[in-house]
């Protein structure tokens, strides 16, 4: 997603819906190396645009690449999906907190037409652990999710995959992915979709 996109006022349903997806497909990514998790979190984060990037937005990802180059990103990426589906899974247990107090800053934000906006911010941390990082990953994923419907994100109905998906339309799916939906039919699990 761009980062123009990210930045409209107010958000659009569907940018919010992009910038969530994506997210969960660097969630449940198994195929990139420990660096590439880390250039997409990171720009991820940041709202920038997919392909090479040049002058200050490659200047900012490169810095925070230095200075995280040490965390455990695999290891991150698995803290970070447990901790989203355990809260996904205790969604009906108002006991579920998440286990981070998260620090923010409401701002105000003006749009294109020089009306101003509401606009809650996490406060970075200023320690380079993930730990102090995660919530607010987390933090950022969760605002966007506020106010959608329960159906906008759901788990894959193949037992042995159970991923968390976004659905980008209307219509109800019950796999994350077609392979999913392909695998399922070959197990028997469903006839059609
Ligand atoms: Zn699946």
């Amino acid at each position: 997603m761009s980062r123009s996109a990210l930045f409209q006022t107010p958000l659009s349903e569907r940018a919010r819906i992009v910038y969530l997806r994506d997210f969960l497909t660097w969630l449940y990514d198994d195929r990139s190396s420990e660096e590439e998790l880390a250039e997409q979190l990171w720009r991820w984060f940041g709202g920038f645009p997919r392909g090479p990037l040049r002058g200050k937005w490659r200047a900012e990802i490169d810095k925070h690449l230095s200075t995280t180059r040490d965390w455990p990103w695999r290891t991150f990426q698995a803290e970070l999906r447990a901790a989203l589906e355990g809260l996904y899974d205790g969604i009906r247990n108002t006991e579920v907190r998440a286990s981070q107090p998260i620090r923010f800053t409401l701002k105000t934000w003006p749009s294109k037409g020089k009306r101003q906006h509401f606009s809650l911010q996490p406060v970075l941390p200023r320690r380079r652990d993930q730990r102090d990082w995660a919530p607010v990953f987390l933090f950022d994923f969760l605002s966007d999710l506020n106010n959608l419907t329960l159906g906008a994100m759901e788990r894959c109905a193949r037992p042995t995959c159970r991923h968390l998906f976004i659905r980008l339309r209307a219509k109800r799916r019950l796999y994350c992915s077609k392979r999913c939906r392909n695998l399922a039919v070959l197990e028997g699990l469903t006839r059609n979709e």
